[in-house]
């Protein structure tokens, strides 16, 4: 698959050092807060642009749903004053209007408005001919087309000053997580299309304050360009997402400790180093599969010999008896369960789908 998009670098737009930090509250609430907000995190320098929710989607009714557009002057003054951009989510036409005409430099698709093609596709239009940055979050299923369409549609539009937010993945409650990192969607949307910018926003992927900072961690490990967190001078208090806020000053002292590790080293003993460790993952990789190649071919007889005597593909017996005895390897050797069991559920597919070819005898 391909994925050709035209992106203005990201220094071009919003230079600085890595990692760029968008703070700022979930949601505006009043004046007053949202200028605190700013002034504590502008203070520091280190966060260069100012987030602020003026519509929320809420996932019921009847809770806040956003100051509205009263609270998009709160947010472009408090900016400025402290010499920061100012962004916030659009989830339809009006909103990118209102936004376009008080002056919000950066503007965001939410994770229920990235998941809908019709409404990315609204704003595309209503964005056509228009200079400014959009940041385009996850959808909230794990569907990386449907992220990468929701950057196309914008791209399409004549943005090219586009960065993703890995913001996780909705899941069915039973993690540490408010929504599962999913890491390997965000590197593979990456690796399609190395020049996009990755933020990684930490607050919704962790729901509490805890995980932020290891999260926030993992995401610039995975070379990401910045971090969106939230940030409320009281965070107990706020009218959304209370959880998972933390103060200014906190913010400030979680960016402070953050890590910042180059993609490479210019060092030639590391360069050395890395070559001779790679050439011996080469070599193993090879002997991987050549034993998977050896593995297959037994499969292969195992199955005419199935055939011949009318025997089932699956005996479940055996398949239970084989991911008990590899968990008892794996765990002695040192590999985790999750792993183990992910590579044998790949290795049993492609068994039974070889053992299926040859009892139908399907030429592949
Ligand atoms: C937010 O940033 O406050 C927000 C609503 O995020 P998401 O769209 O990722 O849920
Ligand atoms: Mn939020």
């Amino acid at each position: 698959m391909e994925l050709n998009l035209n992106i203005t670098p990201l220094e071009q737009w919003l230079p600085g050092e890595k990692p760029l930090v968008i703070s700022g509250p979930c949601s505006a609430e009043t004046e007053a807060q949202v200028m605190q907000t700013a002034n504590e995190l502008g203070a520091s320098g280190l966060v260069s642009v100012l987030r602020a929710g003026i519509w929320k989607p809420r996932t019921r009714p009847n809770s806040f749903e956003g100051v509205g557009i009263e609270a998009l002057n709160w947010l472009v003054n408090a900016a400025k004053t402290n010499n920061m951009k100012s962004a916030t989510e659009v989830a339809n036409v009006q909103h990118v209007e209102a936004c376009l005409k008080a002056g919000v430099d950066i503007l965001w698709i939410g994770a229920r408005t990235s998941v809908n093609p019709f409404s990315v596709q609204e704003i595309a239009d209503a964005l056509k001919g228009v200079d400014i940055p959009v940041l385009v979050k996850n959808p909230i299923n794990p569907d990386l087309q449907l992220w990468i369409g929701a950057l196309e549609r914008i791209n399409s539009a004549g943005i090219t000053k586009i960065g993703a937010i890995h913001r996780g993945f909705s899941n069915s409650g039973k993690s540490i997580y408010r929504n599962q990192p999913m890491w390997d969607l965000a590197i593979e949307l990456k690796a399609l299309c190395p020049a996009l910018p990755m933020i990684c926003d930490p607050s919704h992927i962790a729901g509490n304050r805890e995980l932020l900072q290891v999260v926030a961690q993992r995401s610039l490990d995975l070379d990401m360009d910045g971090v969106m967190i939230e940030a409320h001078p009281t965070p107990d208090e706020a009218w959304s997402d209370a959880k998972q806020q933390i103060t200014p000053a906190r913010l400030i002292e979680l960016v402070g400790e953050l890590q910042v590790r180059q993609v490479t080293s210019e060092s030639k003993e590391f360069i050395t180093q890395l070559e001779k460790l790679r050439a011996s993952i080469d070599k193993v990789d090879h002997n991987i599969f050549s034993w998977l190649t050896e593995r297959m071919e037994l499969v292969e007889q195992i199955g005419d010999y199935k055939r011949a005597n009318e025997v089932t593909i699956l005996q479940v017996e055996r398949w239970n008896e084989i991911k008990k005895t590899r968990k008892e390897l794996g765990r002695q050797l040192g590999l985790s369960e999750e792993f183990i069991m992910d590579l044998l559920r790949i290795i049993h597919k492609e068994s039974i789908r070889k053992q299926t070819a040859v009892m139908n005898k399907i030429s592949e």
